[in-house]
């Protein structure tokens, strides 16, 4: 099968349950998804399925009903409105997931360390995204595994399955579990620039502002 092709069935397989009421990909600023703070921060869907390409450490949010909230990163995917995440079926995690439980999933790229010469005004340049949605376990054992491969190749970009190491065999793809959470509504803030303390535009001023660049990093 194609990698196209495989990429049609899993958006096919997923999309079932998970359409949005609009039938389309993830939609930003949705009532969840609604940026209040810095509304000039906040950025359309475009540029926030670029940073879910970009990032690498997801950040998965969910309750198991008792209404206590848990947050574990992650390694994650995402391709065609759908973000994918894995782990041991017994994890409860992916079994909460699994059943339908909704999921808030954040990634961040910590750009810089923004230093003012006012204390209310140091801050943080960043690039962040926050997903809602809900999760579909990938069955198809062919486009588990050429999405497993994609994975990889995504962290490594120079490594090929059966080329750089050995395929999963059937039962190593069996074990895990591959889910693809199809994106409900999504948000992205970037915050760049200099310090915008009261002062900072001022050589004079007392005390010092600088921004140490951290490019991209995974937070
Ligand atoms: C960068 C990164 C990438 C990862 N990628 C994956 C992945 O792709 N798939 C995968 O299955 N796992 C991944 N992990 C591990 C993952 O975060 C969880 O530890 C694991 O999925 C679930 O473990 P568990 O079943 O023991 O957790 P749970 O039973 O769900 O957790 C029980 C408690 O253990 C603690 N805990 C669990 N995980 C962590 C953690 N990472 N850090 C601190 N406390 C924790 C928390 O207090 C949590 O409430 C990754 C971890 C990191 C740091």
């Amino acid at each position: 099968m194609s990698g196209e092709r495989q990429r049609q069935t899993v958006a096919a397989s997923v999309s079932q349950r998970a359409d949005n009421a609009e039938g389309q990909r993830g939609r930003a600023g949705g009532a969840r998804a609604r940026i209040r703070r810095h509304a000039e921060r906040a950025r359309d869907a475009q540029a926030a399925e670029a940073i879910l390409r970009a990032g690498r450490v997801a950040h998965v949010a969910f309750s198991d009903g008792s209404g206590q909230p848990y947050v574990l990163p992650f390694t994650y995917a995402y391709e065609d409105g759908c973000l994918y995440l894995h782990g041991a079926r017994a994890s409860r995690t992916v079994r909460l997931l699994r059943a339908g439980t909704p999921v808030c999933v954040e990634v961040t790229l910590l750009d810089g360390l923004v230093a003012s010469r006012a204390a209310k005004s140091h801050s943080m340049n960043y690039r962040s995204v926050v997903v809602f949605g809900t999760a579909d376990a990938v069955a198809d054992e062919a486009v588990k595994r050429a999405i497993f491969e994609r994975m990889t190749a995504r962290y490594f970009p120079d490594r090929r399955a059966g080329r750089d190491y050995t395929p999963a065999r059937a039962g190593e793809l069996r074990a895990v579990e591959l889910l693809a959470v199809r994106v409900e509504e999504l948000s992205a803030k970037v915050r760049s620039g200099p310090p915008l303390g009261p002062h900072d535009a001022e050589d004079e001023a007392v005390g010092s502002r600088f921004v140490v660049l951290l490019p991209g990093v995974d937070v």
